[in-house]
C-alpha cells in the first residue's frame, strides 16, 4: 500500500483551492479527480458571481468565508491574470411594499461586515440602469464577475508549482479508519489504495456519499442531500445592463437574478426546483415563469427574447421548507477522526469563498504531523 501525506478528493474549484492552501502550507497532495478534467461538476455550473457576502446569517460560515473569499480572490485574479471585473450589483425594491425588506438587508449585509451598500432612491437606480423599474435599490460595488475556468486553472497551477500532484479517472470509493491513517480506496483505470495521514473529501454533491463509505465515521457525522437544480436562460441580445440586477431573496435562492459574463452577454436564473437526481436537462418550459419574475424589475423584455442556457444543481444538505443549512467544513473536533475534513453543503457562494475555505481546511489540519514524499509521488508526477 502506497503511504502518502496528504489526500484531497476532488478536484472543482474547492478542491483545487484546498489543494494549493495546503501544498503552499509544504504538504505533499494528491489530488483525487473521479472525471477526465477539473472542475466539470458545479464549479462550471453557476453564475460566476463575486458575492460581496450580503445575505447569509450572521456569524455563519457563509458569511465569513464569502467576506474573506471575496477579497482574497479579487486580489488572487489580480495577481494571476485571472479575468474579473467589479462590475457591482443592484438589489432593487420594485414596489412599496418591498421597502422594508430591502431596508433589513442593508442592515443585515453591514452585520456581515459588508459596509458598502448605497442606498438608491428610483431616480438614482435609473440613473445607473434605465430600464429598471424600481421605487429604491441598493448598489454593492464590490460584486464583481469572474472567469471560473481560468480562475481554476490559475489555482492547479499554483498548486502544482508548490509541490502537488493531480490524477485524473481516480474516483475514490471508500475510506477507512485505521491506527496507522486513513486507508483511501481509488478505482479507475488504475485501483489502488492508498495510506494517508490527512483526507480532505471536497467531492461536491459527492461528499456525503464519500463519508457515508467511511469506516469508522460514526453516521451521525454523515448529512443527508439535497438536490436544488437552478436553470438559467440568457438574452439573445445585446444586453442594455452594465450591473448585475437582483430581485429580494426568495426561499431556497437568490431570486431570478441578471448577471453579465465577461463577454457581455446577459444571463437570468437560477430559479429553484428541487430534483430528486443529478440530472442537468434544461426544461425549456420555465421559460414562462422567468418572464414573469423579471419582468417585474425589467418591464421592457420582449416575448421570445430569452434562449435556453443551462442548469446547474445546488449541493444541499438542507431540504425544502428547511432553513438554509450552513457551510459544514467537519474536521476532527466536529467528529473525531483525526486526519479526515468532510466539506458539506458547500453550495453558493462556494466560488466566491474557496481561498478562504482552503485557509480555514489548512487550519483545522495546522497541527498535524506531515507525511514523508513517497514513492507514488515521484512516479506519478515523473519526476
Ligand atoms: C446554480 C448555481 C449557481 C451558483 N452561483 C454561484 C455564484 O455566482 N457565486 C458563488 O460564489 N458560488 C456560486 N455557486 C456555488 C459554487 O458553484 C459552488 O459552491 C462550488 O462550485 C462548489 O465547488 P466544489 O469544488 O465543492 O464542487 P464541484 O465543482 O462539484 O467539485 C466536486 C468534484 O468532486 C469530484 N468527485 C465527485 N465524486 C468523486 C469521487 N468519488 N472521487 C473523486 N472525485 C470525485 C467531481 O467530479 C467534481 O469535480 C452556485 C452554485 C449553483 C448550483
Amino acid at each position: 500500500m502506497e503511504r502518502v501525506d496528504c489526500v484531497v478528493i476532488g478536484a472543482g474549484v474547492v478542491g483545487l483551492a484546498v489543494a494549493r492552501a495546503m501544498a503552499l502550507e509544504g504538504r505533499e497532495v494528491l489530488l483525487l479527480e473521479a472525471e477526465a478534467a477539473i472542475g466539470t461538476g458545479t464549479s462550471s455550473r453557476n453564475s460566476e458571481v463575486v458575492h460581496a457576502g450580503i445575505y447569509y446569517p450572521q456569524g455563519s460560515l457563509k458569511a465569513r468565508l464569502c467576506v474573506a473569499g471575496r477579497d482574497a480572490l479579487y486580489a488572487f485574479c489580480e495577481g494571476h491574470g485571472v479575468p474579473y471585473r467589479r462590475c457591482g450589483k443592484l438589489i432593487v425594491a420594485t414596489d412599496e411594499s418591498q421597502l422594508a425588506g430591502l431596508q433589513a438587508l442593508q442592515t443585515h449585509a453591514a452585520a456581515n461586515g459588508v459596509v458598502d451598500l448605497q442606498w438608491l432612491n428610483g431616480d438614482e437606480v435609473r440613473g445607473l440602469e434605465p430600464q429598471l423599474n424600481a421605487v429604491a435599490g441598493l448598489l454593492s460595488p464590490s460584486t464583481g464577475i469572474l472567469d471560473s475556468h481560468a480562475l481554476m486553472l490559475a489555482l492547479q497551477g499554483d498548486a502544482e508549482a508548490a509541490g502537488a500532484l493531480l490524477a485524473l479517472r481516480a474516483p475514490v470509493g471508500a475510506i477507512e479508519v485505521t491506527n496507522e491513517g486513513l486507508r483511501v480506496d481509488v478505482g479507475g483505470d488504475e485501483p489502488m489504495t492508498l495510506l494517508a495521514t490527512s483526507v480532505i473529501n471536497c467531492a461536491g454533491h459527492a461528499a456525503p456519499v464519500i463519508a457515508a463509505h467511511t469506516r469508522g465515521l460514526a453516521a451521525e457525522s454523515v448529512p443527508p442531500r439535497y438536490f436544488a437544480k437552478g436553470s438559467y436562460f440568457s438574452l439573445a441580445a445585446p444586453t442594455p445592463f452594465r450591473h448585475l440586477v437582483y430581485p429580494l431573496p426568495e426561499p431556497g435562492g437568490l431570486g431570478v437574478h441578471l448577471t453579465l459574463d465577461l463577454g457581455g452577454q446577459a444571463r437570468f436564473g437560477p430559479d429553484v426546483q428541487w430534483v430528486e437526481s443529478l440530472d442537468y436537462q434544461l426544461d425549456e418550459h420555465r421559460a414562462d415563469g422567468f418572464y414573469a419574475a423579471i419582468r417585474r424589475y425589467w418591464p421592457a423584455l420582449s416575448d421570445g427574447a430569452l434562449q435556453s442556457a443551462y442548469t446547474g444543481i445546488r449541493p444541499k444538505i438542507s431540504g425544502p421548507g428547511e432553513p438554509a443549512a450552513d457551510f459544514r467544513i467537519d474536521g476532527p473536533a466536529q467528529h473525531g477522526v483525526t486526519g479526515l475534513v468532510n466539506l458539506f453543503g458547500i453550495e453558493s457562494p462556494g466560488l466566491t469563498a474557496a481561498l478562504a475555505i482552503g485557509d480555514e481546511v489548512r487550519r483545522s489540519l495546522g497541527c498535524e504531523r506531515r507525511g514523508v514524499r513517497s514513492g507514488l509521488f515521484l512516479l506519478r508526477s515523473g519526476r
